[in-house]
């Protein structure tokens, strides 16, 4: 089946166009500055052949419209007709506790994804863009849409629940959602296939590190706690935003600084984390390279960025009552060697030991023979898992 993924943010879309029976990429591409001038496509089929359009793409609608045009071009195309369109999987940011799984696209859950635009008004509205848009286009072609919180939806209470009147999250469903999850799905699913054992059989802890980063501990196949929570804010520290911190510094920065809900907002989210505290980047690779000039404020950030990771591992290895694996991804978990290295320093009694060459040379087993615990760099694929789950869903519903 070939599937058309697409993932929209406010001003942004991602695609990719795969063939889900090869698993084969035939062309993906990024639309950006949409809705502002001089919005820029780039494009680039599985032969290296890229293109770059700079054009108005005011909408979303056109930015479909862009992409169709993209694929059926005839210089840079990948098919003839878009009826070889046969389905398309949105990624979408927030199912609340609606969505454990991806679904096929009707009118109740289009009704569900818009009651959960309160949950992520930044994501949630740019995802009914994208999905409209293809409504609009391609009325006949099935839709799916594949939730970033869905993995940690069944979470036990004791993860999900927040400290506050419970009366507050039966009100305004205020909880730990998580995100990453389709990430954290398929490292964990893939650690299990490189180990040869059944999901069921394995307590695996997964980092995803990238501009944004979370953790979660998977029990048997199944999330069971991870570090983002309501928002994407909690948890580990990421290249702007804080992670965990303590909720009166909130209030005390609001008052010491006069400081709006909308302003407090952007200084948690965009100027916190990597960035906020070395004044320098958010950028680990400039982090690494600023710590090795001895910039002292990149050392904390780097040091503050691999402690906090560290102690979730110990966290998480005592919420499952052991750990099997633990699995590195995203930019920075599947690049940075120096941030691997750092976070397993002075795990190995709880059996987690880690081959310094093997870990340099970038390998997928990076841990020492005879090491209890196995390391594992694992590349994140999001894209396909909504592919496959889309065709999977698609071919169900026939
Ligand atoms: P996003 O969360 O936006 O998908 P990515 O998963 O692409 O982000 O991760 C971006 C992060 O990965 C950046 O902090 C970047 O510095 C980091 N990164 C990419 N390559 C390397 C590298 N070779 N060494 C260290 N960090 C890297």
């Amino acid at each position: 089946m070939k599937v058309l993924v697409i993932n929209c943010g406010s001003s942004s879309l991602k695609y990719q166009f795969m063939d889900t029976d090869d698993q084969i990429v035939l062309a993906k591409g990024l639309i950006e500055r949409i809705g502002m001038s001089g919005a820029i496509l780039t494009h680039k089929r599985s032969d290296g052949d890229t293109v770059r359009i700079v054009g108005e793409i005011l909408d979303h609608t056109l930015a479909i419209q862009y992409v169709l045009g993209v694929l059926l071009s005839k210089n840079h195309g990948v098919i003839q007709d878009r009826k070889e369109i046969d389905a398309v999987g949105h990624r979408v940011a927030h199912g609340g506790e609606t969505f454990s799984s991806s679904v096929l696209l009707t009118n109740e859950v289009m009704q569900a994804i818009e009651d959960n635009v309160e949950l992520a008004p930044l994501h949630n509205p740019a995802n009914i863009k994208g999905i409209l848009a293809v409504k609009n286009i391609l009325p006949d072609v099935p839709q799916c849409c594949v939730f970033d919180t869905a993995f940690h939806v069944k979470m036990p209470a004791k993860a999900f629940l927040y400290g506050i009147p419970y009366e507050l999250y039966k009100r305004y469903k205020i909880r730990r959602y998580g995100f990453h999850g389709t990430s954290h799905l398929f490292v964990s699913k893939k650690a299990a296939e490189i180990l040869g054992q059944a999901p069921e059989e394995l307590k695996i802890i997964t980092l995803h590190l990238g501009n944004g980063c979370s953790m979660t501990a998977v029990d048997g196949g199944k999330s069971v706690d991870t570090t983002m929570g309501f928002t994407p804010l909690e948890g580990l520290l990421m290249g702007t935003r804080t992670g965990d911190i303590d909720p009166s510094v909130v209030l005390y920065i609001m008052g010491k600084e006069g400081l709006s809900l909308s302003e407090i907002t952007t200084l948690l989210n965009k100027h916190s984390g990597l960035a906020g505290v070395s004044g320098e980047s958010s950028d680990m690779r400039e982090i690494v390279e600023a710590v090795k000039n001895n910039h002292v404020r990149a050392k904390y950030a780097f040091d503050m960025f691999c402690y906090r990771a560290k102690k979730y591992i110990g966290s998480y290895a005592a919420a499952m009552g052991g750990v099997d694996a633990i699995v590195f991804t995203g930019g920075i978990g599947e690049n940075s060697s120096d941030v691997r290295e750092e976070i397993c320093k002075g795990l190995e009694f709880l059996g987690i030991e880690l081959d310094e060459e093997k870990n340099s040379k970038r390998e997928t087993d990076l841990s020492k023979s005879g090491s209890r615990v196995k390391i594992l760099r694992i590349p994140t694929n999001e894209e396909l898992v909504i592919a496959l789950d889309t065709a999977r869903i698609v071919s169900e519903s026939k």
